[in-house]
């Protein structure tokens, strides 16, 4: 237990968030290192039988910090830009640990990777292939490469993080793969080292998983007959949390499913999971501003919006909306809301909770994937700090922002005041 009350006030770890709130002001993410550690050796424990790599998906959260407790604690990173790759490299994670998926990397990110010598570069298009073998040859390198397979598996989630269906932008058609290996082979530039896929986010039924891995089977089966040796599977992530009723499998389940498909292949298994490592390890903090009771609705307003925490407006998200300190008053039916001037700047509709005044705190849970790597300065507001909890100890990792800072760089054409 990282997160729970003590005389009703709700810790994290071993530090009461009411206090760091009076220290950095709202709203803030707070995250659990051992939450975060725990998710992460959970799926060191499950995928120990196999050689396997778990590269964190660098996207669920890009905090400096959190990528380096990721480094600190054994951990690779996927990353899909330059900037990911670069900040994985600066938080302590080594190349040989590093995947980059994408479906649009640019001529300069390909070359950054190429020169650093990452683990592998998962191509999805020919012409990727191509771009991919070009670099490498201008900078006199071989390139590590694996092609990743569109499977066609649908993944039973939200339509927006389904990536595994032959209609979405992302992988290789399964019929041209084949092709692309063997185009692959003839270019001496690179290395084809293996090949990956990735379904989905939020995924809570293994099912989809199975047949996504058993059709990457079938096909390495068939390319090694084909002559096209593959040393690296990589599964992708996915894995689904507990947001608020649902059953998300364990990593051992998940890992059996890796045995049963893919088991018998004996290949060094690469996972790249981002949410289920940081999700349930942080918490958005918020001050409720306003009450407000209309005809129809009574309504919450934090200082928290959609540009902190972006979920619940596109992908319908639910979080689970704790009070920081807990009176045991019996509850009411409210919407909580944000200040963005925005109608879809809702964090829940209708929602059974403890009397929400005015000044008291609200904990948003659960927030940690795709919360702050997901914020922007909509409405000219600074993206909330961050602060990690380690046992007793708490440290800001990232700064408030103040207006001064959010304009440095920008600039205002003299011509611009020209009559
Ligand atoms: C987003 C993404 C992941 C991580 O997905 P989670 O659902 O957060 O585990 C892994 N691999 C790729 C290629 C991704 O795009």
């Amino acid at each position: 237990m990282y997160f729970g009350y003590r005389d009703g006030e709700m810790q994290v770890e071993q530090v009461d968030l009411a206090k760091i709130a009076a220290e950095v002001g709202t709203p803030f993410y707070c995250y659990s290192y051992g939450q975060l550690a725990a998710n992460l050796n959970a799926y060191r424990r499950a995928l120990a039988p196999f050689h396997a790599s778990i590269c964190y998906s660098v996207k669920a959260n890009s905090s400096l910090a959190v990528v380096s407790a990721v480094a600190a604690l054994g951990g690779g990173a996927d990353v899909v830009s330059g900037g990911e790759l670069f900040l994985a490299l600066r938080a302590g994670i080594k190349p040989e640990n590093i995947v980059f998926s994408g479906v649009g990397k640019t001529e300069q990110e390909l070359a950054g990777a190429v020169t650093q010598g990452i683990r592998q570069i998962n191509v999805e298009s020919a012409e990727e292939l191509q771009m991919v073998a070009q670099v490498a040859q201008r900078l006199g390198k071989r390139a590590n490469v694996a092609l990743r397979v569109n499977p066609d598996v649908d993944a039973l989630t939200h339509v927006k993080i389904t990536t595994g269906k032959k209609e979405n932008k992302f992988g290789v058609p399964w019929p041209q793969a084949h092709e692309l290996y063997h185009a692959a082979l003839q270019m001496p530039s690179l290395n084809v080292c293996g090949i990956a896929v990735h379904i989905g986010s939020q995924l809570l039924d293994l099912e989809p998983f199975r047949l996504a891995f058993g059709r990457v089977a079938h096909m390495v089966e068939e390319l090694e007959r084909d002559g096209v040796s593959i040393q690296n599977i990589d599964l992708g992530g996915g894995l689904g949390i507990n947001y608020n009723v649902e059953l998300p499998p364990t990593c051992e389940s998940y890992a059996e499913v890796v045995r049963e498909t893919l088991g018998h292949l004996n290949k060094h298994i690469i996972v790249e999971p981002g949410r289920s490592v940081v999700g349930n390890a942080g918490v958005l903090v918020t001050r409720v501003i306003y009450t407000k009771q209309t005809e129809q609705k009574l309504f919450v307003v934090t200082d928290a919006g959609m540009n902190d925490l972006i979920r619940p407006a596109m992908y319908d998200a639910w979080h689970s909306i704790l009070p920081v300190n807990r009176t045991g008053e019996p509850p009411v039916v409210a919407d909580v809301v944000g200040p963005i001037c925005e109608s879809g700047d809702v964090f829940a509709k209708d929602r059974i909770i403890e009397p929400m005044q005015s000044g008291r705190l609200l904990a948003i849970m659960c927030a940690g994937a795709y919360g702050e790597s997901m914020a922007s300065q909509y409405n000219f507001r600074p993206v909330p700090p961050e602060v990690m909890v380690r046992g007793s100890e708490y440290a800001v990792v990232r700064p408030r922002k103040t207006y001064e800072q959010m304009l440095e760089g920008q600039t205002v054409p003299n011509w611009v005041n020209e009559q």
